[in-house]
């Protein structure tokens, strides 16, 4: 979604028609709560609400159909099913000229259609993590401050204070490892509990602190594409940014899209 909300901003300031299908409706939850401040020029391109995109939330991607070698028309339907046949009220297609693919892990084009996700064994990891109320700060380290833990042979911890006063405490470890830790120790909670304990900065969490969020768990989601763009589409969130400028190049008739795509 940050993704998209880069590349729409950029569009919609160079006139161009934006439609955004989005399957969740907002607010909702997602991980990725740290914001380092390199991003922070460009997150001043954003609001493509705000600037007029049509937005459309609940409405799921199933499918692009290409046409002429390049992406013409995308299938949808509601997070309920109802297929995109126009039969229904939330389901459709939609013709477009130049499609940015910016489904994130769901990867539309990338893992479903081009296949050309790719994994790297060395970032094969699991991350589990929660949100705590309660905690003691980090010591050593500054208000505010994301820090990071080592753990040899078991990965690495993240601490990081969040806007509401809780803190995110999360583990990343080799999947392989994880799944070993698992079995020795019981379960995902116990191997979690227990490298917490074995970092003294964090004061022996939880301590007096509460879990306030379910202990969430997610693998597989660090990989590459083989190819970022290729005619008529562009992925995001690598080329979100450059695909805004060179759909905007193209369509003012500066370059041929070849060109562009070639630079
Ligand atoms: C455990 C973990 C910890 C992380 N911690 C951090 C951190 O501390 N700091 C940081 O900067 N980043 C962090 N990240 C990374 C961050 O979450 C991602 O980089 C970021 O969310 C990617 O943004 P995106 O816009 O590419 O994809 P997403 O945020 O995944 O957005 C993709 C959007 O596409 C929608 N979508 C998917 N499929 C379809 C479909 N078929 N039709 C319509 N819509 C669809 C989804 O609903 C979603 O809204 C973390 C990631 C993980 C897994």
């Amino acid at each position: 979604m940050a993704a998209v909300r880069l590349q729409q901003g950029y569009c919609l300031r160079e006139g161009l028609d934006v439609t955004l299908l989005e399957r969740e409706r907002f607010p909702r939850y997602r991980i990725g709560e740290s914001l380092l401040p390199s991003p922070l020029p460009v997150l001043d391109l954003l609001g493509a609400r705000e600037a007029g995109a049509v937005v459309r939330e609940g409405v799921s991607v199933r499918g692009i159909t290409f046409g002429e070698g390049r992406p013409a028309e995308a299938v949808y339907a509601s997070r309920d099913g109802d297929r995109g046949d126009g039969s229904g009220t939330d389901g459709g297609r939609i013709a477009f000229g130049h499609l940015v693919d910016a489904s994130g892990r769901a990867g539309v084009l990338a893992a479903r259609q081009l296949r050309t996700r790719r994994f790297h064994d060395v970032f094969r990891n699991v991350a589990t993590w929660g949100d705590w109320r309660g905690a003691a700060p980090v010591a050593a380290a500054p208000g505010g401050a994301i820090c990071v833990f080592s753990l040899p042979g078991h990965g690495w911890l993240w601490a990081i204070p969040l806007h509401d006063g809780t803190l995110s405490a999360g583990l990343v470890a080799d999947k392989h490892s994880f799944s070993a830790a698992r079995q020795a120790l019981g379960g995902t909670d116990a191997v979690y509990a227990s490298r917490l304990r074995a970092v003294p900065a964090l004061r022996g969490l939880p301590g007096g602190a509460e879990l306030v969020s379910p202990l969430r768990v997610e693998s597989d989601y660090s990989y590459t594409a083989e190819r970022f763009r290729g005619p008529g589409y562009y992925l995001a969130v690598h080329s979100g940014l450059l695909a805004a400028a060179a759909i905007a190049t193209v369509r003012r008739g500066e370059a041929a899209e070849a060109a562009v795509q070639a630079t």
